[in-house]
């Protein structure tokens, strides 16, 4: 297990990342994170904002396909490792507009592979989707040897990633690791995603507006279980490996809608359906075993705890989520949901 006293996190004032690099300072007490972020609609500074001051901590305002930029942050030489967090993370934009999903997916985790092999990094974690194996029907699991089947261009675009980070590790012996992990829940998620969106719009008597039928599963995890999964695989895994990290909870996405809506105790009559995303995956599940034996990792929050925790988080941060529901992020809303 390697001892960690700099590392770099990309993409850290985003969900997970923000949740990331907390979980992190506070578990060891003599680590250090530069931040990186280009706070695109998605990086919120107010996810951190309790870190300011903290010496600890440092926030780098800029690009991940900024190679001047990213060479300047890791040519100190004292970084023991990059974890690349950074992305175009939504699918419905990719699918708006694909060209910025390519641009800072790819190019941007190219940019951070050579600048990492040029300072000599020792260490590099790319965080990846479960999305790559593309679509399950109703039966079997993702494993780390699922063939990559991405299905949308957010997930053809972490494909991408993946396979220069795989080739890199091939062809030059760059020390990287990947993990790929389902889908997260938990406090500080943009409110374009279906957990923080329903529970924000049910709480305004505002519609919920679910895919289709609302068949397709997905498999739920806590946002600190996949933190400490990530922080095991740095520390545990081996380099050129991949892990996957998954919640074993599947869940339709109506089912989740019905229950979030008792939880809230707002009626079913919210919920409204409404034409499919074109290429819906139908099913997700991960098979988290090889995480479970070779880094000693498993799931923590049962879902039916880590649900209820969110919802107060979002219920108890009103403001939060009001500020980044103004702005930008409505006339993104209002173009994919018609006003709704
Ligand atoms: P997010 O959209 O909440 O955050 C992305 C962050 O990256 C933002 O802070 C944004 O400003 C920053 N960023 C975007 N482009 C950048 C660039 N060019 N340079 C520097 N910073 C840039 O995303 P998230 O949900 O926190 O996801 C983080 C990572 O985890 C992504 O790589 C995503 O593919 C992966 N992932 C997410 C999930 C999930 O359920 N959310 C599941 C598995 C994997």
């Amino acid at each position: 297990s390697l001892e960690m006293k700099r590392i770099v996190v990309t993409g850290g004032c985003g969900f997970i990342g923000s949740n990331f690099i907390r979980l992190m300072l506070e578990s060891y007490p003599n680590l250090s994170i530069i931040n990186i972020d280009k706070l695109t609609y998605a990086g919120n500074p107010a996810n951190l904002s309790d870190l300011e001051g903290l010496d600890r901590y440092d926030f780098r305002h800029g690009d991940i396909c900024d190679r001047e930029f990213v060479d300047s942050v890791l040519s100190s030489g004292d970084i023991d490792a990059v974890l690349n967090f950074a992305a175009e993370s939504h699918v419905d934009r990719s699918i708006l507009d694909s060209t910025p999903f390519v641009t800072t997916n790819v190019n941007g985790t190219l940019t951070l592979l050579d600048s990492c092999r040029q300072h000599d990094v020792p260490r590099y974690l790319q965080v990846s989707t479960d999305e790559v194996y593309g679509s399950l029907g109703t039966e079997g699991f993702f494993t780390e040897e699922t063939p990559l089947a991405p299905n949308s261009p957010y997930s053809a675009s972490k494909t991408s990633a993946d396979l220069l980070v795989r080739a890199y590790f091939h062809t030059f012996g760059f020390p990287a690791i990947t993990t790929r992990c389902s889908n997260n829940y938990g406090p500080y998620q943009f409110p374009e995603k279906l957990i923080p969106l329903f529970i924000s719009n049910a709480r305004k008597d505002q519609q919920l507006p679910v895919y289709g039928t609302g068949e397709n599963v997905r498999d739920w995890i806590h946002v600190l279980d996949h933190c400490r999964g990530i922080d095991a695989a740095l520390r545990k895994g081996q380099v050129g490996e991949v892990y996957n990290f998954g919640g074993r909870t599947e869940m339709t996405n109506i089912a989740l809608t019905k229950l979030l809506l008792e939880l809230l105790g707002k009626p079913e009559s919210l919920i409204k359906y409404v034409t499919d995303r074109p290429g819906h995956d139908q099913r997700y599940a991960i098979d988290c075993k090889k995480a479970e034996t070779e880094l000693g990792w498993a799931p923590e929050v049962t879902f039916e705890q880590g649900l209820q925790e969110t919802i107060d988080w979002y219920l108890s941060n009103e403001d939060w989520v009001d500020n980044i529901r103004s702005g930008e992020y409505l006339k993104y809303y209002t173009e994919q949901y018609g006003g709704r």
